[in-house]
């Protein structure tokens, strides 16, 4: 196997996408997310572009955060909790 071959099989780009389709890094490269396939979301390009559009790079605590002060009943809060 060749050095292209094995950095494109531990690559997320190869992970099958179809038109209209994107991959996403659920904890963003920003924030030290890798490219493990159990880091990457496919999803379709427009809910996509929303998302960050939304919420940009921000943690899940920051998500969290601005879907309970902007956009949810105010009598619920959105609750982030890091899984153990
Ligand atoms: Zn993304």
């Amino acid at each position: 196997m060749s050095r292209t071959q094995r950095r494109f099989r531990t690559s997320y780009r190869h992970i099958k996408i179809h038109k209209g389709e994107s991959r996403h890094h659920k904890k963003c490269k920003c924030h030290g997310g890798g490219d493990e396939p159990n880091n990457i979301s496919v999803v379709s390009q427009s809910k996509h572009d929303l998302f960050h559009a939304l919420f940009g790079s921000k943690t899940p605590e920051q998500i969290a955060k601005e879907l309970t002060n902007v956009w949810l009943d105010p009598a619920y809060e959105f609750i982030c909790r890091r899984k153990e």
